[in-house]
C-alpha cells in the first residue's frame, strides 16, 4: 500500500497532483481517496481502479473531450475556464475547442487558437482550436472541424481559407452584418475546403443543434462519429453510419456549454445527460501521434465514464479502426478487453444486419435474482422524408 497526503487549494476549484508515486508490479490496483477538512474530518471520499499491464498492446488509454464551447459563442464560461477545468478538474488528457462558425469574431477566434498554443503541452495536455460547421439539417447538418496540424506551421483555415473564401457556414451574432449571406454551404463545400488537406483536419457530424445528416459523406474528412453528448445518447446515428457503408470510429464528447467539459452532469432539459469521453489509443501524448490516433480511428466512446473498451486481433497487429483482410473467409476472431469501475451486464457486436453476437453476464453469473434493474430511454422515432433523413431523436434543438 502506498499513502500520501496533500494540502489543496483554499480558494476556488481544488485538485491535487500525486506526482512520483510507482507501483511495483503489474495488476489491479484500488485508489481510495479521501479530502478532509482542516479539522482533519473525511468530507468526501470515493475508490477507483487501475489496471497495470506492461505487456499491453498500448502505452496508455488517453481519454478526451473534442466538443468544447466558450463564450466566444454560445457557452457560459471563458475559454481559459473551460480549458483549465477540463485540465486540471476532469483530468483530460486532449480537449478540443468548438467554436460556433456563425458567430465566432475574428479577434475572439485568434485570441483563443493564441491561448490553446500556449497551453498545449505535449506529455501532459492536448488541446486542438476547431469550429462547429453550423449548417441545418438539410444542408448536411452540424459538423466540427478539428484542426489537428500544429498552428505555427499550419494556421487553421478559418474564418477564410489560404485562397481568401469565407470558410464558415454564414456570419450572425450581435457585432455581425446586418445581412445573412451564405458562406460555405452546404456540407459539399466545407468537404471542399479541408479536402486538400485532409490529414490536418478531422470532421465530426453530430447530433445536437442541427443533427447531422449522413447522407452526406467524405471517408477522408470525417473519421469519427459523435454517439454521445450532454443531448443525449445515439447509437442509432453509428447504425445508421454502418448501415450506409461508412467506415467512421465513434467520439463521444460532452458538447459542454456551461464549462465542465470532460462529463459535466446534466443539467437543464436539452442537456439532459452527462457529457461523454472520447478514449483515444494513441503512443503518446502529444499533437502528432494523437491526431494520427483520432484519424486511424484508434477510439472508444464512453458516457462519460473511464470505461476502456480495447478490441484487437490475436496477434496484437490490428485495433478497432483498422481495416483487416480476411483470407477464404476463415473463422475471424477478435480479443477484447473491457475495464470499468462496477462490471459489465452484456457485451453486444452488431454488424450492417444488427446484433451478431452477445454475452450475458447477468446469466452467465447465475446468482440468484436479487437485483431489479430499471433502465429507460429517450424516445426514437424513424421518419423517411425523401430518404435524406432516416432518424429523428428527440431532444433536438
Ligand atoms: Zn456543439
Amino acid at each position: 500500500m502506498i499513502a500520501a497526503e496533500q494540502p489543496s487549494a483554499k480558494e476556488g476549484w481544488t485538485n491535487v497532483i500525486f506526482s512520483n508515486l510507482s507501483l511495483p508490479t503489474d495488476g489491479d490496483f484500488s485508489i481510495e481517496t479521501a479530502l478532509k477538512n482542516k479539522e482533519g474530518s473525511v468530507v468526501v471520499s470515493g475508490t477507483s481502479h487501475l489496471t497495470i499491464a506492461s505487456n499491453a498492446s498500448v502505452p496508455r488509454i488517453l481519454f478526451g473531450d473534442l466538443h468544447v464551447h466558450s463564450d466566444d459563442t454560445v457557452g457560459t464560461e471563458s475559454s481559459i475556464y473551460n480549458f483549465s477545468y477540463g485540465r486540471d478538474i476532469a483530468g483530460l488528457d486532449v480537449l478540443g475547442y468548438t467554436a460556433n462558425d456563425f458567430q465566432i469574431t475574428r479577434a475572439r477566434w485568434d485570441a483563443t487558437v493564441e491561448l490553446i498554443q500556449t497551453l498545449n503541452e505535449p506529455g501532459r495536455f492536448v488541446i486542438f482550436p476547431g469550429t462547429e460547421w453550423c449548417g441545418n439539417s438539410a444542408a448536411g447538418g452540424d459538423h466540427n472541424v478539428i484542426f489537428l496540424a500544429d498552428p505555427t506551421k499550419y494556421s487553421p483555415e478559418f474564418p477564410f481559407d489560404r485562397h481568401g473564401n469565407v470558410a464558415r457556414s454564414f456570419e450572425w451574432s450581435e457585432d455581425g452584418p446586418d445581412d445573412l449571406v451564405p458562406g460555405t454551404w452546404p456540407l459539399d463545400e466545407v468537404y471542399c475546403t479541408y479536402a486538400g488537406e485532409a490529414e490536418s483536419h478531422l470532421l465530426i457530424p453530430h447530433v445536437g443543434g442541427r443533427r447531422c445528416n449522413l447522407a452526406w459523406h467524405h471517408p477522408q474528412l470525417e473519421r469519427l462519429v459523435e454517439i454521445g453528448s450532454a443531448w443525449g445518447q445515439f447509437e442509432w446515428l453509428l447504425r445508421d453510419a454502418v448501415r450506409r457503408g461508412w467506415k467512421l470510429g465513434v467520439s463521444a464528447n460532452s458538447d459542454e456549454h456551461r464549462g465542465r467539459c470532460g462529463g459535466g452532469v446534466p443539467g437543464t432539459a436539452v442537456f439532459g445527460t452527462r457529457g461523454g469521453l472520447t478514449g483515444i489509443l494513441a503512443p503518446s501524448l502529444d499533437r502528432e501521434n494523437v491526431a494520427a490516433a483520432l484519424r486511424a480511428r484508434r477510439t472508444f466512446a464512453t458516457t462519460g465514464q473511464r470505461l476502456v473498451g480495447l478490441v484487437s486481433t490475436p496477434d496484437g497487429q490490428s485495433f478497432q479502426g483498422d481495416e483487416v483482410e480476411l483470407v477464404n473467409m476463415v473463422p475471424f476472431e477478435l480479443d477484447y478487453h473491457f475495464l470499468g469501475e462496477k462490471g459489465f451486464s452484456s457485451i453486444e457486436a452488431f454488424d450492417a444486419s444488427g446484433l451478431i453476437w452477445r454475452r450475458n453476464f447477468w446469466s452467465e453469473a447465475q446468482l440468484p435474482a436479487t437485483i431489479l434493474r430499471v433502465t429507460w430511454r429517450s424516445k426514437t422515432v424513424r421518419s423517411l422524408p425523401g430518404g435524406v433523413v432516416e432518424w429523428y431523436h428527440h431532444p433536438v434543438g
